[in-house]
C-alpha cells in the first residue's frame, strides 16, 4: 500500500514575475516535463507575457501592441498555468513557503510552493533631481509607459530624453516619428558609449541629426519645472540654461528588482545572488532568472543571456540537474529603422 497522502499530487511551482525571462524558463520547461508541477504565476503587470523588446517598433508605430504578445491568455489556460496577472506579489514566507499577492483593490491571494522562481525583472532607475515627480516624467520599461508616451505625443509638442544610450535612442526615435520635437540629453562624451567607440558614437550622432533629433552632449540636468497645472514644462541644467519639455523620459540605466527578495532574507548583491543553477545560494527551493539575478557578479540587461539562463533552470527544475549556466557574452542592436547598428564584443 502507498503511505503517502497523495501520491498523485503534483509539485507546486510558483514564479514572481510574467515577463520575458521567467516565462521563457516555463517553457522551456513545459518541453522538458509538462507533468511535473501545477504551477501558478504573479504578474504586476494587467499583460499576458509580451516582447518587451517590440516596445520600441510599437512606439514607432511600426507596430502594435497585439503584435508583441508572445503567450496570449489561452497559452496559459492550455496549458493548465494559473495566471495572476495585474497581481503584485509583496510578501513570501519562507517557512510556510507561501507567497502573496495583493489585488488593485487590497484582496490577498496565497499560493503554496514547493519550488519557487524570483523573476522580477529591473526597475529604471529615476534620477533624484526635484521635478522628478512631476506629470509627464516618464521611465521607458513597460506597456504603461509606452502607452503614456503614444498619449502625451498626440497633445504635446516638446519631449525631451535624459540618457543617449541605446533605450534613451529607441525613445527618442519613436517619439519624433509620433511628431514631437526631441532633445536628448546625454553626459556621456558621445552617445551609446557603452557599446560604441567615439567615431562611431558621432556617426551615429549625425544620423540622427539628420533626421530632426536634437543632442545636448555634456549637459547636467539639475532640475525639473513645473508648470500650474502640476505637469513639467522645462528642463534646467547646471549652467542654467533651459529647455522646454512637456514630457521628459528618463533612461539613465536599470536597476535590479530586489526589494522582494531583500525582505525574504535572500542574499542581494547586484542582484538575487544564484549559482550555476540558477538557485539562489540562501534557500535550495527558491531559483531567480532574468535582470534581478546576479550571477557571478553580474546581472544581464538583454535577453539573449536571460534565455540561456532560463533553459538552464528548466532542466534542474526537471530533474534533469546536469546543466550549468556559466556565464554569457553579449551583443546588441539599435532599433531605429533604417540605421543598422550592432555592436559586440570589447573595443
Ligand atoms: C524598450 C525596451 C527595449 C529593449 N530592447 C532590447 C533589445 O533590443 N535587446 C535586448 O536583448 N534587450 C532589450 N531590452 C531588455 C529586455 O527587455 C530585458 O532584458 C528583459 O525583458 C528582461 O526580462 P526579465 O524577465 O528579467 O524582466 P521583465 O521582462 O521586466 O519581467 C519582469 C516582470 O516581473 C514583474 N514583477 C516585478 N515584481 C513583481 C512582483 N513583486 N509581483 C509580481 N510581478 C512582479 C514586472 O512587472 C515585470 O512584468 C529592452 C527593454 C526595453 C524596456
Amino acid at each position: 500500500m502507498d503511505m503517502r497522502v497523495n501520491p498523485k499530487a503534483k509539485l507546486k511551482l510558483v514564479m514572481v514575475g510574467n515577463g520575458m525571462a521567467g516565462v521563457r524558463t516555463i517553457e522551456e520547461l513545459l518541453k522538458l516535463a509538462p507533468d511535473l508541477y501545477d504551477i501558478t504565476v504573479f504578474g504586476a503587470e494587467p499583460h499576458p507575457n509580451y516582447n518587451r523588446i517590440l516596445l520600441s517598433p510599437v512606439l514607432a508605430g511600426e507596430q502594435t501592441l497585439d503584435e508583441i504578445v508572445l503567450n496570449d491568455w489561452a497559452w496559459y489556460s492550455d496549458n493548465g498555468i494559473t495566471l495572476h496577472a495585474g497581481k503584485t506579489v509583496t510578501e513570501v514566507d519562507r517557512v510556510k513557503r507561501v507567497v502573496r499577492a495583493t489585488d488593485a483593490d487590497g484582496t490577498m491571494i496565497e499560493a503554496p510552493y514547493d519550488r519557487l522562481i524570483m523573476a522580477t525583472g529591473s526597475n529604471p532607475f529615476m534620477l533624484p533631481i526635484p521635478g522628478k515627480d512631476l506629470a509627464g516624467v516618464l521611465a521607458y520599461r513597460d506597456i504603461a509607459d509606452t502607452q503614456a508616451m503614444i498619449d502625451a505625443a498626440t497633445r504635446y509638442s516638446h519631449a525631451v530624453v535624459i540618457g543617449g544610450g541605446l533605450l534613451g535612442l529607441e525613445a527618442a526615435n519613436g517619439l519624433m516619428k509620433r511628431g514631437m520635437a526631441v532633445s536628448v540629453v546625454h553626459v556621456g562624451p558621445w552617445l551609446m558609449e557603452r557599446q560604441l567607440d567615439e567615431v562611431a558614437g558621432q556617426l551615429l550622432q549625425k544620423s540622427l541629426e539628420e533626421r530632426g533629433m536634437t543632442f545636448l552632449m555634456g549637459a547636467q540636468t539639475q532640475e525639473l519645472l513645473g508648470g500650474e497645472d502640476g505637469r513639467v514644462k522645462a528642463i534646467r541644467f547646471k549652467d542654467g540654461s533651459e529647455v522646454p519639455a512637456d514630457l521628459v523620459v528618463m533612461a539613465v540605466g536599470i536597476r535590479p528588482n530586489t526589494a522582494l527578495a531583500e525582505s525574504m532574507n535572500l542574499h542581494v548583491n547586484k542582484g538575487i545572488v544564484v549559482s550555476d543553477t540558477l538557485q539562489t545560494v540562501t534557500d535550495p527551493r527558491i531559483y531567480a532568472v532574468g535582470e534581478c539575478a546576479a550571477h557571478r557578479g553580474i546581472a544581464y540587461g538583454l535577453v539573449a543571456p536571460l534565455f540561456e539562463q532560463g533553459k538552464v533552470l528548466a532542466t534542474h527544475l526537471a530533474e534533469f540537474g546536469i546543466g550549468r549556466y556559466v556565464g554569457s557574452l553579449t551583443s546588441t542592436k539599435l532599433k531605429v529603422t533604417g540605421i543598422d547598428l550592432f555592436s559586440a564584443g570589447n573595443f
